[in-house]
């Protein structure tokens, strides 16, 4: 946690901006923290969602399926979707390795 925490303060001295160290910080923290919610994959059934819509509701932690989506949860938007792969594909931390600083 703590080279996280120097990693972010960095990067924020070193872009003279914090919105990206920031983000990357957030993300990793509630990675680390266990807290992060499947992007690609119903939190109920862990079927994988493919092409399939996603379901979500902020009083519901995670992504749901067709199958088990509750009353009241809308589909995510496709630019939404990309930003699940995004996510899996961790692009925030290809990013931060650009800066040489990326802690191994
Ligand atoms: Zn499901």
């Amino acid at each position: 946690m703590f080279r996280l925490i120097l990693l972010a303060v960095r990067e924020i001295e070193r872009r003279n901006s914090g919105a990206l160290p920031l983000s990357y910080f957030a993300f990793w923290t509630v990675r680390l923290a266990g807290w992060l919610p499947r992007f690609n994959a119903c939190a109920t059934c862990g079927k994988p969602f493919g092409k399939q819509p996603a379901y979500q509701a902020a009083s519901h932690p995670g992504l749901l399926c067709e199958e088990h989506r509750r009353s009241g949860m809308k589909p995510v938007s496709f630019a939404a979707g990309n930003s699940r792969n995004a996510l899996r594909e961790n692009a925030w931390t290809g990013s931060m390795r650009q800066s040489k600083r990326y802690p191994r």
